[in-house]
């Protein structure tokens, strides 16, 4: 089949690599001149790390940019020392395996491995029309260049124009929110030199900070630097979602701000000179992923842009991608003993946006419950995370999976962490058939 895919975003790249391991010819446009190294530490989860195993090569270069950060260890904003500390698992079990790294280089590691696949990758292309015409979608780029497919992938990101041309009658545009996200770093070397950062260096360990409005979230990353994110969730007024990842802030009113926390957080913004502030947005509510043909397909932000908050954004888009590579198996060009391409979609869509959609849901919820104001509501907070981190984590073998369960049930763990969305996608087509 011949596959385009508008974005070169770790999505956009992650699913040109898996169309071109299943023999598609694919076409990336990305409208800027290169890849965008852009962003911070993120975690990718054991869901997706099972996805990627259907991915040559990506276990091995994922491993390469990951660090051993072990459980988060929690504290209050206003205490010098942990209040819960994970037990440390002897042995981590699938369910319990994550790629602990950064976007920048996951980024660059997907460009590597979307070139070594033979991807073919057009960079300063701006996509700017997609026309859903029967069996042949098209798209055209700002250059006037046209492009003709069997299907085509728009992974363009939060403010996808794709997903506004797909569903016109409908307002699909971000929600801008008061929350703002401060990204931060600093050498581990330099922060060695100060006894108050200690306990946030000590190896195999991440941190989590919980404050009235605040979080603050640290932990090591690739490279050598300590990476700190200031979550603010009452920062201001929304303004419109401008995209950018990295506009300045002003490192003043970030220390004003967390003033009143702890010792290590405050010495540790006495350490850097630079921070750049993400206005935080989520993906408006979709009823579909798919145009009406069936040949056009939302996958990664453009179709569930999320809140950081449990750590699923990026991990919810390797398994769209992961997934459609392998369902388009069911597809034949000709119509011949396979399905058509738009009974592959619509039974991917079934697939992949409940999962999505509950994602998108907790992300949002969790930022409420790690900003809670001093009082009996966080009293209770702090008394499940500590009673939580004394357990180990439960063992999922033969647990049957329910996503409707509760959050901290070994079937809802299941469904949420043991989860192999290709075999639940092939398992999906064999049902259609
Ligand atoms: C602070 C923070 C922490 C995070 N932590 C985690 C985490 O721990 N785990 C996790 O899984 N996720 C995390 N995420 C989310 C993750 O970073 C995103 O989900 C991910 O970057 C989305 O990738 P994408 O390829 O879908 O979109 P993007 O990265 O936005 O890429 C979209 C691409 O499309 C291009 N494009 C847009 N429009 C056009 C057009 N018209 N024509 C051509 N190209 C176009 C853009 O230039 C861009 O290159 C975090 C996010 C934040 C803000």
């Amino acid at each position: 089949m011949k596959i385009v895919v508008i974005g070169a975003g770790p999505v956009g790249l992650c699913t040109a690599t898996a169309l071109r391991q299943e023999g598609h010819s694919v076409t990336v446009l990305e409208r800027r001149r290169d890849t965008q190294p852009l962003g911070h530490a993120l975690v990718i989860q054991p869901a997706a790390v099972r996805a990627l195993q259907y991915l040559k090569g990506a276990e091995e270069s994922f491993s390469r940019v990951s660090v051993d950060a072990g459980a988060l260890q929690w504290w209050s904003y206003r205490d010098t020392k942990p209040f819960a500390t994970p037990v440390p698992a002897e042995t981590l079990s699938r369910a319990e395996r994550r790629f602990q790294t950064d976007r920048p280089s996951v980024q660059k590691l997907l460009h590597e491995l979307a070139v070594a696949n033979g991807a073919e990758l057009l960079f300063g292309r701006a996509v700017q029309g997609v026309q859903d015409f029967g069996a042949k979608p098209t798209l055209w780029t700002t250059k006037g260049e046209k492009f003709t497919a069997d299907l085509i992938v728009a992974a363009d990101g939060i403010k996808s124009a794709t997903r506004k041309i797909l569903f016109p009658a409908q307002d699909v545009d971000p929600i801008p929110l008061r929350e703002s996200i401060f990204l931060t770093s600093a050498p581990i070397s330099q922060l060695a030199q100060d006894h108050r950062i200690a306990p946030w260096l000590e190896p195999g360990t991440k941190h989590g900070i919980l404050g009235p409005d605040r979080f603050v979230l640290s932990r090591p990353m690739h490279g050598g630097l300590l990476g700190v994110q200031f979550i603010d969730v009452n920062h201001a007024d929304p303004g419109p979602v401008d995209g950018n990842w990295n506009t300045p802030a002003d490192i003043g009113l970030l220390r004003t701000r967390f003033s009143d926390f702890n010792v290590t957080t405050r010495a540790f913004l006495e350490h850097i000179q630079h921070a750049e502030k993400w206005q935080m947005a989520t993906g408006a509510e979709l009823g579909t992923w798919r145009s009406a043909s069936g040949r056009i397909v939302l996958l990664g932000d453009a179709a569930h842009a999320m809140l950081p908050h449990a750590a699923q954004g990026l991990s919810q888009g390797i398994e769209d991608a992961l997934s459609l590579a392998r369902m388009l198996r069911w597809a034949s060009k000709s119509g011949g003993n396979g399905v058509d391409i738009p009974v592959v979609t619509k039974a991917w869509v079934n697939l992949r946006k409940p999962r999505a959609d509950l994602f998108m849901k907790q992300s949002t919820s969790n930022a409420n419950i790690w900003s809670l104001p001093d009082g009996p509501e966080q009293e209770a907070r702090d008394g499940r995370i500590r009673r939580m981190a004394t357990r180990p984590p439960p063992n999922l073998d033969g647990v049957e999976m329910d996503m409707a369960a509760d959050r901290n049930s070994p079937q809802f763990l299941k469904w949420a962490r043991d989860y192999d969305v290709v075999l639940e996608g092939e398992r999906a087509m064999e049902k259609v058939l």
